[in-house]
């Protein structure tokens, strides 16, 4: 008889999302002459810039003919790929990674979920508090997170770092030594970042304790401020601990073609294992790699037309971003993010929490935004709205919430 794994059993329902979908129906229902404005979501909305487009149908069209099809990509992605990624993003940095260091995913999301292969189930993780829910899921998956402890809204076996604005978003070292970190900035959800004196810092703590840092740069494009490391290799030791993942999905506006991208240095090691071997053999038997046709999509977003369109898009979203937390501002709310990520992270007003917030904007001005307190513990009494809606509803919606001192 078949068991199943029962891990997927602990799982807590996709509680979050789902529960904002019920509430926004039913109101909608009840007010059907209410028109909503969705300042919650977290996916893009500008089409693939004309660049990328280009290059697709270039793309389809190769695999029309018998000279020019191709079939399965490499393991590891195609070089022209790989290449593009090794010069814009790191050597432009002044970072050298070779090209076997750099697997091309179908995303940041499996990647960061499929890393924990690679890791031994008695691995210690510590997480973000609030945090990008698909770190904790996953190792939920893979029992490494003991219980769900109900009444403190934690796993037992994981250790979480709270990131509020006492510490300006960016987590204290844990008392208790974890295996794995999971950071992420620019953030998801608070949309705070990290300046490279303090990534620094978690280098070193992670080469002294020989743990690992998982640091997911998907937001790596937003970041307009000067200090802010724009990969975790800008940092000192960082290729003996960290691996980094990417995205093409908010840069560029890959999140239905998907495209993203894993480094591991082969400095990595555990003892004289190489990371990057163990992730090489499990990218060569478990994935069969991005389609050619996105591949060299992705290869359009390093060409010079391919970065000015790119850009463009970064900057409406910013600009949507800079309105939201401007206005948020002067309408008296302490609000944070919104600089180097499309993420506005606010504070509720004293007496409420988040959902009780969700609740009175959805009422009172109809808009749409997320609880922080859906991210983890530590996001109770915040509120996230992001910039990925058109600036047409962005000013709309802040207006109405504007109104509502009046
Ligand atoms: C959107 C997002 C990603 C990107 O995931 P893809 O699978 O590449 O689309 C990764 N990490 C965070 C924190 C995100 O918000």
């Amino acid at each position: 008889m078949f068991k199943i794994n029962e891990n997927y059993l602990k799982l807590r329902g996709s509680y979050l999302f789902s529960t904002i979908a019920k509430k926004v129906a039913a109101y909608q229902e009840a007010h059907p002459d209410k028109e909503l404005i969705r300042l919650g979501i977290g996916d893009v909305t500008l089409p693939l810039a004309p660049a990328v487009i280009d290059s697709l149908h270039k793309a389809v069209d190769e695999m029309a003919s018998a000279e020019t099809f191709h079939g399965y990509a490499p393991d590891l992605g195609y070089e022209f790929l790989r290449k593009a990624i090794a010069d814009n993003d790191y050597k432009a940095r002044g970072v050298e990674i070779a090209l076997d260091e750099i697997f091309v995913s179908d995303g940041a999301k499996s990647d960061s979920g499929n890393i924990g292969d690679i890791f031994s189930q008695d691995n210690k993780i510590a997480v973000c508090d609030p945090v990008y829910p698909v770190y904790v899921d996953t190792n939920v998956m893979a029992g490494r997170t003991g219980t769900f402890l109900e009444d403190e809204e934690k796993w037992s076996n994981v250790i979480y770092m709270p990131c509020t604005a006492e510490n300006n978003f960016v987590p204290e070292l844990p008392k208790e030594t974890p295996d794995i970190i999971y950071l992420c900035y620019p953030n998801n959800p608070t949309g705070s970042t990290i300046t490279k004196a303090q990534l620094q810092e978690w280098v070193d703590y992670a080469n002294k304790v020989k743990a690992v840092i998982i640091y997911d740069a998907a937001y790596e494009a937003y970041i307009s401020e000067e200090d802010v490391p724009h990969t975790i290799y800008e940092c000192e030791g960082a290729k003996t601990c960290a691996i980094e993942l990417r995205s093409f999905s908010k840069n560029a506006g890959f999140t239905g073609t998907r495209l993203g991208f894993t480094v591991i240095p082969k400095e990595l090691k555990q003892g004289d294992v190489m990371l990057n071997s163990l992730w090489a053999r499990r990218h060569g038997t478990k994935f069969n790699g991005a389609p050619y046709i996105i591949q060299r999509a992705g290869e359009a977003v390093y060409s010079e037309a391919g970065k000015k369109q790119t850009a463009e898009q970064v900057a409406y979203y910013m600009n949507n971003a800079k309105t939201i937390r401007e206005g948020l501002s002067e309408a008296g709310y302490k609000v944070s993010g919104g600089v180097n990520a499309p993420y506005v992270w606010l504070q509720v007003p004293e007496g409420m929490t988040s959902w009780e917030f969700f609740d009175y904007l959805l009422e009172n001005a109809n808009v749409v935004g997320t609880p922080g307190s859906g991210f983890g513990p530590s996001g109770e009494g915040y509120f996230r709205l992001t910039g990925f809606g058109t600036y047409e509803n962005t000013v709309k919606a802040i207006e109405r919430i504007k109104a509502l001192n009046k």
